[in-house]
């Protein structure tokens, strides 16, 4: 019996959209600092993990958290998974500013999203310790999540995107793509 531990934002839920979405006002609000980068574009990671970004504003608020948009592919995928183990969500509970929202916005995100129980949503940023073995998957598209689970003694799935090494996946079925990589 696998124990197939599925992150949420980059996989399930699409928060970088929701930044951006929340972010809309920052070019009058930050004026200068705003790149002219389009949101797909792995360089808008480095300024999306600015302070500013993170320190006030709509981000901070609960409701920010509930309402991040889930990936198209994000119900295909659960029940895909859920055909090869227990399925439970791991996910970072993120920085300290805004975690009594963040925490909090997440466990509602998957009552509602999702329908999982909470005993399966664990909310942790050290995510390897929980990787006993092969038959511990974790679903990540951080890249660091993956290595340290791997190093853990894990099996480890980079979910591709366009900030990752397997971006060139992107285009193609990933829930097909992802269960390849499990057979
Ligand atoms: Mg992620």
């Amino acid at each position: 019996m696998r124990n197939i531990f599925c992150d949420m934002d980059g996989v399930l839920a699409d928060l970088r959209w929701a930044q951006y979405a929340a972010h809309l006002d920052l070019p009058t609000r930050f004026a200068g600092m705003f790149p002219d980068v389009d949101v797909r574009d792995p360089a808008f990671e480095d300024w999306l993990h600015t302070p500013h970004l993170w320190e006030s504003g709509p981000i901070c608020t609960t409701e920010f958290w509930t309402g991040i948009p889930m990936y198209s592919w994000a119900p295909g995928l659960l029940a895909a998974l859920r055909s090869q183990g227990h399925v439970r969500i791991c996910s970072n509970p993120g920085l300290a500013v805004f975690t009594h929202h963040a925490a909090h916005g997440k466990v509602v995100w998957c009552q509602h999203n999702l329908r999982i129980k909470n005993r399966d949503i664990i909310l942790m940023a050290d995510k390897h310790l929980l990787a006993k073995s092969k038959d511990d998957v974790l679903i990540d598209d951080d890249e660091v999540n993956v290595a340290s689970w791997i190093y853990a003694g894990g099996t480890g799935i980079l979910f591709p995107q366009m900030w990752n090494i397997n971006r060139i996946y992107v285009p193609t079925d990933l829930v097909s793509w992802v269960m390849e990589k499990l057979s």
